[in-house]
């Protein structure tokens, strides 16, 4: 392996072909950077339309991201590695924290972000309003969402109001071997009201919080179903799944922004607490505003979400504090733009 070295100047932005690649490396590249794409050889024909990305590096499959050559192709560029939910789902934390080029934020809170116990427990001391969880099928007594560990976007999730549901959508799951045992589920309580995702960027530099933007996740089929009367729907037996297709700007009252700051902030100082240095750069509440207008958070993202691909040229919240276009990944290399100038790169790299 390549030994973790410290970086004096990062030259180029890198980050895998998938996600938020394609705004992350805008941005990289409007704040004066090289752009690096280690990209799948079947994703190349989508990759190579874009000038902005000044190299690509094809591999066969992501796990060559982890060899020697690889990593040492990322050294030698001087690079940053920005990791995205593609990073999360296809690489196990031991993955991630093994690999020896820098990467943009603090690569210890991924493992919180993949583990559900270490997910709960950031969201009670963060003191967020969580969904009740329930321990065991036996003790289902309203209407629940079933999720699979792990699961990358939504795949796989069902409804479940009793026992007897529980076991029927387990047991589909079982014999299409997309978990092992009913232990792999993992159950919520379903809030009802709007899914909201809130997505913001902390700054250890200038030690603030920022607020970028919120979006609605587009889901086949449960955004679908609605379009279908209830006679059809019932005759045709649907089972709803939760599969991300796309995502959909949202803004909020304005009244409920104070909240809003208020939730991330605490965010900040737990993971502070908990994961030192904390989580740096973008980070995303994931939850539901009920009728009442409070946010119940069923889970975080403690790197960019892809609904921030909604705002590449700016939300209407980045506006109010940029005079420029600033996305999510633009903000992330204004960071490490500033950092570098200030001697403070070891505040956002791990
Ligand atoms: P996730 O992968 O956890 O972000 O969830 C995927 C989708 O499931 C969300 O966009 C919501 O539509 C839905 N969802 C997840 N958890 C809950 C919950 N506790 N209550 C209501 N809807 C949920």
């Amino acid at each position: 392996m390549v030994g973790r070295i410290s970086l004096d100047e990062p030259k180029t932005i890198a980050t895998l072909g998938s996600h938020s690649a394609l705004q992350i490396l805008k941005g990289a590249k409007d704040e004066g950077f090289e752009t690096l794409l280690i990209c799948e050889e079947k994703r190349l024909s989508l990759y190579k339309r874009f000038r902005f990305i000044d190299e690509i590096l094809a591999i066969r499959h992501y796990n060559e991201l982890l060899d020697t050559k690889c990593q040492q192709r990322l050294h030698d560029a001087k690079s940053v590695l920005v990791p995205h939910g593609t990073m999360i789902a296809y690489f196990t934390y031991q993955d991630i924290e093994n690999m020896s080029v820098p990467i943009f934020g603090n690569r210890k809170i991924l493992q919180w972000e993949s583990d559900r116990n270490l997910k709960q427990k950031l969201m009670n001391v963060s003191q967020l309003t969580t969904p009740k969880l329930v321990q065991r099928k036996d003790c289902i007594d309203r209407l629940c969402i079933v999720k699979l560990h792990g699961a990358a976007g939504g795949r796989g999730y069902f409804l479940a109001w009793n026992k007897e549901t529980f076991e029927e959508n387990a047991r589909s799951l079982l014999n299409q071997r997309r978990i092992r045992s009913e232990d792999d589920l993992f159950i919520q309580e379903y809030i009802i009201g709007v899914p909201t995702y809130l997505q913001f960027f902390y700054s250890p530099i200038n030690r603030q919080i920022e607020f970028l933007g919120a979006d609605i996740r587009y889901e086949s089929d449960i955004d679908s179903i609605g379009r279908i009367p209830a006679r059809q729907q019932l005759s045709v037996n649907l089972e709803p799944s939760y599969n991300v297709i796309g995502n959909i700007p949202l803004v909020l009252r304005e009244s409920l922004l104070e909240g809003v700051y208020a939730m991330g902030e605490r965010f900040v100082k737990a993971s502070e607490d908990l994961v030192p240095p904390g989580v740096t750069g973008p980070f995303c509440l994931e939850g539901v505003y009920d009728k009442e207008g409070i946010f119940t958070t069923f889970e975080f993202s403690a790197r960019i979400v892809a609904g921030t691909n909604l705002y590449i040229t700016g939300s209407p919240y980045s506006e109010l504090i940029y005079d420029k276009p600033m996305s999510t990944g633009r903000r992330i290399a204004h960071e490490i733009r500033v950092a570098n100038e200030r001697g403070l790169l070891k505040q956002i790299f791990t």
